[in-house]
């Protein structure tokens, strides 16, 4: 029988897609993909870590290039559930299974960006631009809005000048100290995933 190109892709993309992994020769394609696999990441370095997208928090596994040598520029290379976890035993669902995509992604901006009020356009500026405008703009703002005591006299010491959200990307120690930042402010609209 003749095969057409077109029939040979065809028919390796039904049979490779299922779970048997079998070539349309027959060859059982499990062991190739299993050594690939070795050896994306046979000289990887292993560190275990958690997932920043939400308040489950599986484990993962994250291999990132090299033994940590002085001549080697950490690269990550692979990130998977840690089979050992007893939260998700190994397991990621899609958001997860997409970390990787969090650290190396060209879409990503890789700096603080700017819209000015009624502005399309977004600019990308500097750390030291952006944090003077934001440390400007809450005190600027809680001063206007501090409440030291309500109508009944009672010591409230609070500011609804601004609102406080967190995302599941900041890990216990980063939610701890910004809680305890915008509480120190006053702050009385505080909210994130992790509930801290
Ligand atoms: S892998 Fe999915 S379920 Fe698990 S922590 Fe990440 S986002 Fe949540």
């Amino acid at each position: 029988m003749e095969l057409t190109r077109r029939q040979f892709l065809k028919g390796s993309a039904l049979v490779t897609g299922g779970a048997a992994s079998v070539s349309t020769f027959g060859f059982d394609l499990q062991p190739a993909h299993a050594q690939v696999r070795q050896l994306k990441i046979s000289q990887a370095t292993e560190t275990r870590t958690v997932c920043p997208y939400c308040a489950v928090g599986c484990s993962m596994i994250a291999y990132t290039l090299g033994d940590k040598a002085p001549n080697t520029v950490p690269t990550l290379l692979h990130v998977e559930g840690d089979p050992d976890s007893p939260i998700n035993a190994g397991t990621l669902c899609p958001k997860g299974a997409s970390t990787l995509q969090l650290a190396l992604n060209g879409n990503r901006p890789a700096g603080p960006m700017y819209r000015a009020a009624g502005a399309a356009e977004w600019t990308q500026v500097s750390w030291d631009d952006a944090m003077d405008r934001m440390a400007r703009m809450v005190k600027d703002a809680r001063d206007k809005h501090f409440t030291e005591k309500d109508e009944a006299g009672n010591t409230v010491n609070r500011q609804t000048g601004f609102a406080f959200l967190g995302g599941a990307t900041i890990s216990n120690e980063e939610g701890y100290l910004t809680a305890k930042l915008m509480r120190g402010l006053g702050t009385v609209y505080l909210e994130q995933q992790a509930r801290v």
